[in-house]
Order: structure tokens, then sequence, then C-alpha cells
């Protein structure tokens, strides 16, 4: 596929292969742009901010819907693309491209939400004649640099909020994961937005990454990645904006009053979903003492039963681990987690890029994986016999985007729901749930700012005072 550049699909002599992570076959190649590129890419955005600045609202409106009627149109494709280049199932991307119209329709609908309000100038002694009020104002150009996981959606998440507030952006998508973000710039190109309003830079992150965070003119760095690329990016990217989107290793508290059904099921999925390459993965499950026994037969029975192979067999429930670096670097932290003393209670056992759920129990404090992100198909179960020593286990961790509790009792729910350190707290479901429009984002570790339409849009935008000495 070519580059969005200027409002031009442009190829570039040096190319990148994207393969499949399953196989490692060639699906397509994309230009492997270098610094001048992006710099050329600023300056256009430059004029393309001229341009979104005074774009108004009601075209704002109709491109962003016509884009998402687009997407519905060609969904199959775009989710054959998303599985074919990413780590999901077929099935897992069939939803994520469902979600990431929802995505852009909110986008759509939150552009005539913008609004500011009067100001009572009158308030201060001798402002007795003044009248005014603020408005928000798009705040410039934006880079956004995005993950392989949810290749699609993430990068809606970005766009659209972008364009209905009237900012112009360039995203530097994922090196292993640019076709879908290109598939949507060729939407929302197709649907009228105007040249360098969108440009989709394919390249190294290490590189044009670089530069969008140094260059002075890109007023808001919007990332969604690796803590450890995070704060890399926080050392230099001088007086911008920041949105960090970063991982974690969130929990999930099981009661002994829960619906034990439920709480299996919801837990399974979100430990094993999309191979758990997923921000929200619920890594560290806690479980109450007098149900340890029969939570954890009924969530080892389940987790045996998937099926993990082929991401365009219907019937496949688990796709792989991107590449093989990353594969040997979860098997590499089980290892040491068992080497020091933590028992295994199913998986452990790698095919190339393909790694089988896996479930660890009596986790060493001293090993990674207590208190890192391990970013692949592993959970671990720790013990609780009150609500705060589940609590304090929750919380012991430097991450905080989401928790959850699975308990019929309102006042554990309400207690638990206030005290557990993150960003959102999930009663009677597991850590990754989520729906676009909510307020999305982690504490400590897990980020700064949020994402979730409206709450992007306010990131992206910034009061303007207005005030008439009458
Ligand atoms: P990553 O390795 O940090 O890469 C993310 C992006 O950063 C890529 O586009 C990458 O480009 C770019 N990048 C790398 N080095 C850079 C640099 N020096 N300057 C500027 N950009 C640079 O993360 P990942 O492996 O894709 O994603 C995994 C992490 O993302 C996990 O921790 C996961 O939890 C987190 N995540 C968080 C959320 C959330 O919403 N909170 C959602 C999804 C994922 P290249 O590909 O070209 O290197």
């Amino acid at each position: 596929m070519k580059m969005l550049f200027n409002g031009e699909w442009v190829d570039l002599p040096e190319k990148r292969v994207i393969r499949n992570p399953q196989d490692g076959s060639e699906i397509d190649t994309v230009p492997l742009a270098g610094a001048d590129v992006m710099k050329s890419a600023i300056d256009y955005a430059v004029e393309g901010f001229e341009r979104s600045r005074k774009m108004p609202t009601h075209q704002r409106i109709s491109i962003l819907q016509k884009a998402a009627d687009l997407i519905q149109e060609r969904h199959e494709e775009f989710s054959q693309t998303l599985a074919k280049e990413g780590i999901k199932t077929i099935s897992e991307a069939r939803k994520e491209v469902t979600r990431c119209i929802e995505t852009i329709r909110i986008s759509a609908e939150e552009s005539r939400r913008i609004v500011g309000k009067t100001i009572p100038f009158d308030q201060m002694p001798g402002s007795e004649n003044r009248f005014g009020y603020y408005i928000r104002m798009p705040i410039g150009i934006i880079g956004a640099i995005t993950p392989f996981n949810d290749p699609l959606n993430l990068v809606a998440h970005k766009v659209g909020p972008a364009i209905a507030s009237g900012n112009a952006i360039i995203v530097k998508p994922h090196s292993h994961t640019p076709l879908s973000a290109l598939l949507l710039a060729e939407v929302i190109h197709e649907a009228g937005i105007p040249p360098a309003i969108l440009q989709v830079i394919t390249g190294r992150g290490s590189i044009i990454g670089d530069v969008l965070v140094t260059d002075p003119r890109v007023r808001m760095i919007s990332f969604t990645g690796g803590r450890g690329t995070g704060e890399d990016i926080m050392k230099r990217v001088g007086l911008k904006k920041i949105g960090m989107e970063l991982g974690s290793n969130s929990p999930v508290i099981v009661m002994d009053d829960c619906d034990m059904k439920l709480a299996v099921e919801s837990s399974v999925s979100g430990a094993f979903w999309a191979a758990g390459q997923n921000c929200l993965h619920a890594q560290r499950i806690i479980i109450h003492d007098s149900i340890y026994d029969e939570f954890s037969k009924l969530f080892i029975a389940a987790t045996k039963a998937y099926k993990v192979g082929d991401k365009l067999d219907e019937s496949t429930d688990m796709g792989p681990i991107v590449n093989d670096e990353e594969a040997t670097r979860v098997e590499n932290m089980v290892k040491e987690a068992i080497d020091k003393g933590a028992t295994l209670l199913t998986g452990g056992k790698r095919k190339g890029t393909f790694y089988d759920p896996t479930v660890l129990e009596n986790i060493p404090d001293t090993c990674s994986l207590a208190s890192d992100e391990v970013y692949g198909p592993v959970c671990t179960f720790h013990r609780f016999k009150t609500l705060d020593e589940a609590i304090d286990i929750a919380n012991s961790v430097d991450f905080g985007l989401q928790s959850a509790i699975f308990t019929n009792d309102l006042k554990t729910a309400i207690y638990a729901s206030h005290e557990l350190q993150c960003g959102g707290v999930m009663v009677n479901d597991s850590t990754d749930y989520r729906i676009d429009a909510m307020p999305f984002g982690g504490i400590k570790g897990s980020g700064l700012g949020r994402e979730g339409i409206e709450f992007a849009v306010h990131e992206m935008t910034e009061p303007k005072v207005v005030c008439f000495n009458l």
C-alpha cells in the first residue's frame, strides 16, 4: 500500500515488507519514510491545520459519517486485513472493525458538542461592564503514534477526535501493522478530507516517530504503546501536550459471593483475548481463599479447551504473539517465574510465535511476572482472605489502567471501586470491558490523559476567552 502524504497516495523507493505474524508470509509492502519525509509532512500539516481549523462543523460531521459508512461497506475487507497483519483472530478482528465504525460515528456526533460558556465577568468589582465567554479551540498539529495490538480502532481513537475538533493529524502507525491505519486513511480520504488534515506516514518509530516527538510545530503527541517507549518520548517531547496510553498488568478480584460461571468465563476471555496482547489484559487473578480451588479448576478447564492456531480459521480462539522476539520474551518471563518457585498450572509451551494459554500460581515477588506487564497469554493466580488484602495485592504494582471485581454485594463493589488505584473499575466484568465513548486511560505507570471521544476532544482543544469591555 502507499501512504497518505499531503492528500496524495505516495510510494517511496525504500519499502518495509509487512508479514503475517503466524508464519512470516509476506502480505504487502509499505513505503519506509525517513526523517526528511516526516519533516515535509509536518510542513504540509501546517497548511492542513489552516484548512482544518476553518472547516465548518457540518463538513467535519459529514466526512466522518461518510467514512464510517464506507468502513461498514468494506467491513470484511478491513477485518481480513486486520487479522492478517496483526495478532487477532478473524472474529476478534471483526469486533475491532465494528468498534472502529462506532468510534468514527461518535466522533462525528462529538463535533457538534464542542461548546463554550459565558463567563460572569461582573463578579469582579470594576468589571460590571464586561461581557464575554470562552470557546474551545483546536490546538494545531497532533502527532499520533500507535501500537500493533488494535491497529485500527486505536488509530481511529486519535484520528476521529482530531478531525472532529478541527486539528490536523499525522499518524505514525506501528511498523508491524500499518495496513489497517492506511485503510482507515483511505476511507477518510474518499469521504472528502482536504489535503494534509490527515496524513499517515509509515516508517521506523525511532526515526520518523522521533521527528514528530521533537518538532516544535507539533502541538500534541498522542501516544499509545509500551511504557518504556512512552517514558523515552517524555524525555524528548519539549513543550507539547501529551497523551500517554500505556500498559498494565490488570487485577481481577474474585469474591466468594460471585457468580462463578460469569467470573470464570469473563476472566478467561480477559486473560487470553488477542493472546494477552491487550493493555487491559486480565493478568493477575486474585481469588478468595474459600473458592480458590473451585475457581482454579473451572478456569483451567476452560483454558485447556482454547483452540490456538490459524487466525483466519473461524473456530480459532487465540492467535499468535506478534513476533519471535516477543514470544521468546513471554516464554522467558514464565521460565524466570518457575525458576524462582512459581507453579505452572497449564500452558507454558511455545511453537514459533504461538504460545499456549498459560496459568501460574505461587508467584514469588522477585520475578518480573509479579510486577511487570507480560503482554502475552499468561495470567497468575493469587489467594486472599479479606477484601483489603485483595485490594493491597491489586494496588501493589506501579500500573493502574483498569481493574475488575466479581461480587454480588453492593457494599463490597462500591468499597473496592473507591479503593482500587486505576482509571476504571469493572464490576462483574473482566478488566478488558470497554466502550468507545467512556473515558479511558490510566494512572501511575499506565499513562497520562484520557481517550474516549469526548475526553480526547477535550485533550485536543484549549479554551480561548473572549471579553468585551462594553
Ligand atoms: P511500542 O513498541 O512502544 O510501539 C508503539 C509505537 O511507538 C510504534 O508505532 C513504534 O514504532 C513507536 N516508537 C518506537 N520507538 C519510538 C521512538 N523512539 N519515538 C517515537 N515513536 C517510537 O509498543 P507496542 O509493542 O506496539 O505496544 C505494546 C504496548 O502498548 C503494551 O505495553 C500495551 O499495554 C500498550 N498499549 C496501551 C494501550 C492503552 O490504550 N493504554 C492500548 C494498546 C496497547 P515502530 O513500530 O516503528 O517501532
